[in-house]
């Protein structure tokens, strides 16, 4: 299958011919014909499939080939962060360029002047996060009255975020009558029921059920004490020189001290998590993507649904704390049609979680054999001698009580 089998129009063809796309991916090859003939999806896929293209494509097709007779938004795409944002704009424009359709992210955390400005000029698709948008429509400067298309894109995300009441007050400003795109990279009852009282007869698409993870990313795993994690990542990193990496911390206080050690070893790094402004973020991103860093540390919160190109490891430091959140952490790597490859590290206190996660997929994920001399080297050869004895016990008792919290929970 190509792309030259679809019926859309030459520019954009063109355009995925520029970005060097040569197959349809999975999931684009499932819904651009259903989105095409204007029906609703329902679509189960991680981000790393090529799934924004898979709505952005045949979205710009219909757009472009049906004139709007008026200025406001004909396509809404809601996303759960700034950064997913941002980047689902960039897919549009870079697919759009030589359509005359106009394409505006909008977020918090930036002035909002520009924003209506734009707007009242006219948009074709806007991209928002929930909070600025709703901001904007109840100032008046934004109404979604003539809405086409919404999409969803993850939505589970949006959930986990506490947007559920945003999403059923958009209900209200959107048309009834509209075709609806419900992206999700995981599945339970909540996230059905939404989706259910979203969609008309929609077609489902899921993309490898039991292995929502790709198929490109290889999966491995250590097990690490915790004190001695630092040393490991220190290994890895010296290691894999020239790589880009992604470690992910459950913390963002374990981000920053994560990013000490490596520093006190010389090795620079960066970290992202919700204690920095959107600037600090936007440039952490920037150099990230551009290869100017290439250890980026990171939290999930902070790093979901993000698309950085070229990541070959993703690191979980610390073990997720659920199967969907191990499949969104590996989802940074191995994206479209790149391989990638995803480590983990793990304590004793975290083998429950990783049971927890293991039993979400068909195959145990395969072990790293560390002998006692290839731990004690990788330990010894460190320059970061563990001077600091108060800061590593801290850090051992703040994660040991994590944990005793966690279980009272359950
Ligand atoms: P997404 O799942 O939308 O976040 O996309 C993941 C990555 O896959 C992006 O970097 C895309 O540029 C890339 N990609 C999407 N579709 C294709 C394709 N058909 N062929 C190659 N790469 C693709």
């Amino acid at each position: 299958m190509k792309f030259d089998q679809f019926r859309i129009s030459p520019e954009i063809k063109e355009s995925i011919q520029k970005l060097g796309y040569k197959k349809p991916t999975d999931i684009q090859y499932k819904s651009i014909p259903a989105i095409l003939k204007r029906e609703d999806v329902l679509a189960i896929a991680q981000t790393g499939t090529g799934k924004t293209a898979a709505f952005a494509i045949p979205i710009l097709h219909l757009l472009s080939t049906r004139k709007s007779q008026h200025k406001q938004v004909r396509c809404l795409v809601m996303a759960p962060t700034h950064e997913l944002a941002i980047q689902i704009a960039g897919v549009f424009k870079e697919f759009g360029k030589s359509l005359k359709l106009r394409y505006l992210s909008i977020h918090g955390g930036t002035d909002q002047a520009p924003q209506i400005e734009k707007l009242q000029k006219g948009v074709d698709v806007l991209i928002a996060t929930p909070g600025r948008m709703f901001d904007l429509v109840s100032q008046g400067h934004l109404k979604l009255d003539k809405v086409e298309i919404l999409v969803l894109d993850e939505a589970d995300h949006m959930l986990d975020l506490g947007f559920i009441k945003d999403i059923k007050d958009l209900m209200r400003h959107v048309p009834k009558r509209r075709q609806t795109l419900f992206f999700s990279a995981t599945i339970n009852e909540t996230i059905k029921k939404l989706a259910y009282s979203l969609v008309k007869n929609a077609i489902r698409i899921q993309i490898s059920p039991k292995d929502p993870v790709s198929k490109n990313i290889d999966h491995s795993l250590a097990f690490i004490e915790m004190d001695d994690k630092r040393f490991f990542l220190e290994d890895l990193i010296r290691n894999n020189a020239d790589q880009k990496m992604l470690v992910f911390v459950r913390t963002k206080v374990r981000a920053e001290r994560v990013m000490k050690a490596l520093k006190r070893v010389e090795v620079d790094s960066d970290t992202i998590h919700s204690d920095k402004n959107q600037k600090e973020r936007d440039a952490t991103m920037k150099a990230f993507r551009n290869g100017d860093n290439k250890i980026l540390i990171a939290t999930d919160v902070s790093a979901r649904g993000i698309d950085i190109p070229g990541v070959e490891i993703v690191i979980n430091y610390d073990i997720p704390e659920s199967p969907e959140q191990y499949v969104h952490r590996v989802g940074r790597t191995g994206r479209g049609r790149e391989k990638g490859k995803a480590i983990s590290f793990c304590s004793k206190e975290e083998r429950e979680l990783l049971a927890e996660i293991e039993a979400n997929f068909s195959k145990p994920i395969e072990r790293i054999q560390l002998s006692k001399g290839d731990y004690k080297n990788v330990v010894d050869f460190t320059d970061d001698k563990p001077q600091d004895w108060k800061s590593l016990m801290k850090e051992a008792q703040e994660m040991d009580q994590q944990f005793k919290k966690k279980k009272r929970k359950k």
